[in-house]
């Protein structure tokens, strides 16, 4: 497959335009070409999108769900060349590219199970006697054209996570992979327009910086993943759009354990969510903060643990390597320089601590004697790096969980349930575990976004999955019909005040005042 070019990805893309080479940081052999669009070929695309949208919406949701559930079975059916494509273009482990199979099941079969439900019009009981002859709706129609943009950490999980749901939704998809990784998004892409008989609806803008811009001018609603400033940027552009825009950004995730935690188990999950996908997950375990009686024999476990970890590109299929390879140059010099700034301030490396000679590697690496004027301790790392600080009381803890700008999500560990969830809600962030690490992420039921500088909005939440992508409208009508209502014209001095008097018997919550007794304030 080693530089064969992919075909034309996206709904109307040009395939003699200019193309972007994918390289493998792995070992940097070009994995394929995409098209690198230009905001004449994303509006052309966008128009496209938008013509084939209405049939969509008339389909209904079952009839969605039908052209969903034959997609995953594509994906099923080729996950070798797909999560091929995943394992080269990001350099992963064979291990960590096939778990994005199980993300494009579990979304589609949850919007695809629930989606008539969250699609149909929903009724709300009246408030209050005045609206007695009221029946109220909620109607909910798609956007027509949704925008996801997203990072190259899970090259086909991550746009499964949002594109799914807006397809159930009825609206017409305009997605942009990451320029790192658009491969395999592409590849789907291509199945859904090509393969199995979908209208056209979802397309697939591959292209840099300038491509998601361009999305970003094109669509009626923004949803994106990526990086603070990034997500700063297209938010300060939707609000000049009047557009909405949920935004899912970076993260500096705490772990936060205390004496009578699970060692083993905080320590296994300290390692798994600290290193999985090369710690490369906006919530990824980034900081891990350990009480003085567990903080020894803690760091000894993991150190022992986190030495056993084997980092490569295994061949497919092999699940030799636990995680695999930096997928850019820039990821290796943030990490490089964190590790350094810490060594710098006094920090010990315990294990790993220096990037391997060949390919984007770089070793599971603990630190300790870490303190919050190190970079590694305060920005996003997004690396296989993890700091371990220790503390004495559970105020000392909070204190430093939320000396961050971040706030994505966290995890408490301790014996007792009821007092991680107690001392987890008072650390900021928009999810957190006890005893678990990266387990929020998982319960679609459940929403998931960041607080503070981590993001706005959020995505899955049960009914907002599918419902986010909709507009409500609000629809009332009359149960009996009456000539008028009693408070239209013409205002008369009899009826006017009959309508006064019977609003304050009925919405005034004490009698003096129901009645007009209450006495006047003297001026
Ligand atoms: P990273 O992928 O390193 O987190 P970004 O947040 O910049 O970095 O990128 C995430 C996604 O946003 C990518 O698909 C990228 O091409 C796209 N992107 C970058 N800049 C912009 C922008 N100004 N407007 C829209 N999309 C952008």
């Amino acid at each position: 497959m080693t530089g064969k070019l992919q075909r034309v990805p996206s709904v109307a893309a040009e395939d003699n335009g200019p193309r972007l080479e994918v390289h493998n940081p792995a070992n940097g052999l070009v994995v394929g070409t995409v098209p690198n669009l230009s905001a004449d070929d994303v509006a052309k695309m966008a128009a496209e999108l938008r013509a084939a949208q209405p049939e969509w919406e008339e389909l209904g949701p079952h009839g969605r769900a039908r052209h969903l559930l034959n997609w995953l079975d594509w994906v099923v059916d080729n996950e070798d060349h797909l999560f091929g494509l995943v394992h080269r273009e990001a350099g992963k482990s064979w291990g960590d590219a096939a778990l994005e199979l199980m993300v494009c099941m579990e979304m589609i079969n949850f919007v695809t199970k629930n989606g008539a439900a969250f699609v149909k019009d929903e009724s709300r009981r009246i408030h209050g006697p005045a609206s007695f002859n009221k029946r109220l709706l909620v109607h909910r129609k798609p956007y027509q054209l949704v925008g996801v943009i997203t990072p190259w950490n899970y090259p086909l999980g991550m746009p499964m996570m949002d594109v799914p749901g807006a397809l159930m939704a009825g609206a017409a998809v305009l997605s942009k992979p990451s320029e790192v990784t658009p491969l395999a998004w592409a590849e789907a892409v291509r199945a859904w327009n090509e393969e199995i008989g979908a209208p056209r609806v979802l397309g697939c803008a591959t292209g840099a910086g300038d491509t998601g811009r361009a999305v970003v001018e094109e669509v009626d609603y923004i949803q994106f993943t990526g990086s603070t400033k990034t997500g700063r940027a297209i938010g300060v552009r939707a609000a000049e759009r009047l557009i909405p825009a949920s935004l899912e950004l970076g993260g500096k995730d705490a772990m936060v354990v205390f004496d009578d935690a699970d060692v083993d188990r905080a320590v296994a999950g300290a390692v798994w969510g600290g290193f999985f996908n090369a710690g490369q997950s906006c919530i990824a375990v980034e900081r891990v903060y350990v009480q003085d009686g567990l903080y020894q024999q803690f760091v000894d476990k993991l150190v022992a643990e986190v030495e056993k970890l084997r980092v490569g590109h295994d061949a497919q299929g092999e699940f030799s390597a636990d995680y695999g390879a930096m997928a850019t140059d820039n990821q290796m010099a943030i990490v490089e320089g964190q590790v350094a700034d810490a060594r710098d301030k006094g920090a010990r490396v315990l294990t790993g601590g220096k990037r391997s000679e060949r390919g984007l590697f770089y070793p599971p690496t603990v630190l300790v004697d870490v303190d919050h004027t190190m970079s590694c301790m305060r920005d996003e790392t997004f690396g296989p790096l993890l700091p371990v600080m220790r503390f004495s009381t559970a105020d000392e803890a909070i204190d430093l969980a939320n000396d961050s700008p971040y706030g994505l999500s966290g995890s408490v560990w301790t014996a007792s349930v009821e007092r991680g969830r107690q001392l987890g809600n008072r650390i900021d962030t928009g999810g957190m575990n006890v005893n678990n690490a990266l387990a929020n992420v998982f319960q679609i039921p459940l929403p998931m976004g960041g607080w503070k500088q981590s993001g706005l909005g959020h995505r899955f939440g049960g009914p907002n999955m599918v419902q986010k992508y909709m507009k409500q409208q609000a629809m009332v009508t009359e149960r009996l019909r009456l000539k008028g209502e009693i408070y239209w014209y013409p205002y008369v001095l009899k009826k006017s005040r009959a309508v006064d008097r019977v609003l304050r018997l009925t919405g005034l919550h004490d009698w003096r005042r129901r009645l007009g007794r209450a006495p006047k304030p003297s001026s």
